[in-house]
C-alpha cells in the first residue's frame, strides 16, 4: 500500500473531505459553510443520528452477522483502516477493506439505519469515496462497494462503482472544496431540513 504523505501543510478541516462531511454537504451546502468556513461548531450531541452512529460499533459486536458476509465473494479483510488520499483530497476510516476472490478490493461500510427499499445516493457517494481512496493507496481496482444496514435485519447491499458514480463523486468533492475556499453556497431547497438544523437561528435563508 502506498503510504499517505506526511505534509506539514496538512489541515484536517480545510483540505480533506471525509465521507461524513459529504453527507452533510449533500444535505445542505450552507451547513458546511457555517461549520467549516466560519468554524461555528454544531451541537452534534443533540443529533439523534450522530449519537446512533457512535453506538454502531457496540451493536456490531453484539450481533451475529457472519451469515450475511458469506454472500460476499471475499477471501480476507482489514478492519478500521484509516486512509488519506492526497490525490483525491479524501480522508476517512473504512470499516473494512475486503480482498475479493478476483484479487480486486472492496470497501464494506456498516450503517445504523433501516434499508427502506433503496440505497441512498449519499451512501453510494460514500462508498465511491472509499473506493477512490483504496484505488489510490493500494493501487488495485475496486469494482463494488458493500453496505450492511444494521438496524433490524442486517440487509446487505452491493454497489457497482461505475464511471458515472466516480465522476459525480469527484464533482461533489470539487464543489465542497470551492465552499471551503469561501464560496457562499445556496441554502438547501428543502425547507423542511431547516427545522432540525443547528444553524437555523443564524442562517439567513
Ligand atoms: S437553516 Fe437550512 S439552509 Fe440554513 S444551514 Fe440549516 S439546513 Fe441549510
Amino acid at each position: 500500500m502506498k503510504l499517505p504523505q506526511n505534509s506539514s501543510e496538512f489541515n484536517e478541516y480545510s483540505y480533506f473531505v471525509t465521507p461524513s462531511d459529504m453527507i452533510e454537504f449533500t444535505y445542505c451546502r450552507r451547513y458546511t459553510y457555517f461549520m467549516k468556513v466560519l468554524n461555528i461548531l454544531q451541537h452534534e450531541e443533540k443529533r439523534y443520528n450522530v449519537r446512533k452512529g457512535r453506538e454502531i460499533h457496540k451493536i456490531r459486536e453484539s450481533q451475529n452477522i457472519q451469515y450475511i458476509r458469506k454472500k460476499i465473494p471475499m477471501v480476507s479483510k482489514e478492519i478500521n483502516v484509516n486512509l488519506i488520499s492526497e490525490k483525491y483530497k479524501i480522508r476517512g476510516i473504512i470499516d473494512e477493506i475486503l480482498t475479493m476472490n478476483d484479487n480486486t478490493l472492496s470497501p464494506l461500510d456498516y450503517k445504523f439505519t433501516n434499508y427502506n427499499s433503496k440505497t441512498y445516493k449519499t451512501h453510494k457517494i460514500q462508498s465511491t469515496m472509499y473506493s477512490l481512496m483504496i484505488e489510490d493507496l493500494y493501487n488495485k481496482p475496486v469494482n463494488y462497494g458493500y453496505i450492511i444496514y444494521c438496524k433490524d435485519k442486517n440487509v446487505l447491499k452491493e454497489i457497482k462503482i461505475s464511471e458515472k458514480l466516480r465522476t459525480e463523486t469527484l464533482e461533489s468533492i470539487n464543489s465542497y472544496m470551492e465552499v471551503l475556499k469561501g464560496k457562499y453556497p445556496e441554502a438547501t431547497k428543502y425547507e423542511r431540513r431547516c427545522l432540525d438544523c443547528c444553524y437555523k437561528n443564524i442562517c439567513p435563508r
